[in-house]
């Protein structure tokens, strides 16, 4: 769904006023919930001409959605500098192969980061394997290496930044001239920062995901994905998701987007809560490395600062004993953190990670350990800490 003007504006005015069109609203603030399979003619001719005009914004058939998942993808497109439009999925992943699906054919290879997000590797050695598309993974923090990696034809470069679990940044804009420079498509996986953090398309990524099922949909209640481009691939991603049937329910759509409204407040609320606690944890006894790059010491804090615009509650930290039932024992004492997967919900989350099960290129010695991987919520950061500190001691005892 492509994007209207309010190009000017700054993200915050986008937030509220993205996708409100008067003739998709009514009189009415948002955009009602349109539960529709059927779209009804008034006569057969004017049916034809609806089947020949495969454009953003025209009823069909529910299969191409109707003004509540068009508001909601042109209000995603108005965030995102240098988007042409927005696809919508019903989860992240499926935004993931919807991206990498309208890229890739047989005989083609693709790089993708080590330190992508487990599903996005589980589809490059599963399913794209079978479609005939070979994956090399590579350590997106070693610029040199991958340069060698294009001496064979690359189609296609998958990065993360941060990467999954470990909460590395890497160098965006280099990766993707490097990538551009060789013909190949840059595609990234935006979910950690979305757009209000991470302009990815003007950092040069050709295509951007992330998963509403995190910061946009904002309460745990909800499965979505979304992928923006610019006009070149916003039309290839539009076409190969047609091609695969792919559809977000209205009622999902209205909740993603009245998610999206205080997706600025909550992530600026829980960035800086994010912060307290990771500096919080770096002074502990008990806690050998905290990986997040909103932490001053950390080795991404400076590409993170140079390229990001904001950050949310999602990082991670190692304990000294690294040792998984120590870890378990600290996750299973929290009194007020979740176990559970998921994140960017307004409640705060725990689990126990195992990086090096999902890594085969980068080496990540001091994060090779078990970890625990925390989403901060909107509780009181003091809250949070106590229960921590708690959880922490409680380790100690016998
Ligand atoms: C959760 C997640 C996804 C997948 O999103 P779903 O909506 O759960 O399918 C993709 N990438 C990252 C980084 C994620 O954390």
């Amino acid at each position: 769904m492509s994007g209207g003007g309010d190009k000017h504006l700054k993200p915050a005015t986008k937030l509220v006023r993205g996708g409100r069109r008067p003739e998709w609203t009514g009189p009415v603030v948002n955009p009602p919930v349109w539960r529709a399979s059927t779209h009804l003619y008034e006569k057969d001719a004017d049916r034809q001409a609806a089947g020949g005009n495969n454009n953003d914004g025209q009823f069909f058939y529910g299969r191409r959605g109707s003004p509540t998942q068009w508001a909601l993808a042109e209000a995603l497109t108005q965030l995102e500098p240098g988007a042409a439009g927005t696809v919508l999925y019903p989860s992240g992943v499926a935004a993931i192969a919807g991206g990498l699906l309208a890229v890739l054919k047989p005989g083609d290879r693709l790089l993708m980061a080590d330190n992508a997000y487990d599903p996005s590797r589980s589809m490059a050695t599963g399913l794209l394997k079978r479609l005939g598309v070979t994956t090399t993974f590579f350590d997106p923090l070693d610029l040199d290496a991958y340069r060698t990696l294009f001496a064979e034809p690359v189609r296609a470069v998958w990065l993360e930044s941060p990467g999954s679990l470990t909460f590395e940044v890497c160098d965006v804009p280099a990766l993707a001239a490097i990538a551009r420079d060789h013909g190949a498509v840059s595609l990234i996986d935006n979910t950690w920062a979305s757009p209000l953090g991470f302009a990815a398309l003007s950092h040069g990524c050709d295509i951007t995901m992330m998963s509403l099922s995190k910061h946009v949909g904002g309460h745990s209640d909800l499965m979505m994905g979304s992928a923006s481009a610019g006009e070149r691939w916003y039309r290839a991603l539009r076409r190969t998701a047609q091609d695969l049937g792919q559809v977000v329910s209205p009622d999902d759509a209205a909740l993603a987007a009245r998610g999206l409204r205080t997706m600025g407040l909550r992530l600026e609320a829980q960035t800086r809560s994010a912060l307290k606690i990771a500096q919080w944890l770096e002074a502990q006894p008990q806690v050998a490395r905290v990986l997040s790059p909103l932490l001053p010491s950390d080795p991404g804090h400076a590409l993170w600062r140079r390229d990001f615009t904001g950050g949310c509650g999602l990082f991670g930290f190692v304990l000294a004993s690294a040792d998984r039932t120590a870890a378990a024992r600290v996750v299973d004492a929290l009194q007020l953190f979740g176990i559970g997967y998921s994140w960017g919900g307004y409640e705060s989350l725990a689990l126990v990670t195992t990086p090096q099960d999902h890594r085969t290129v980068m080496p990540s010695p001091d994060t090779a350990g078990p970890a625990i991987r925390l989403a901060i919520g909107l509780e009181d950061a003091d809250d949070l800490i106590a229960d921590l500190a708690e959880a922490l001691a409680g380790k100690e005892t016998p």
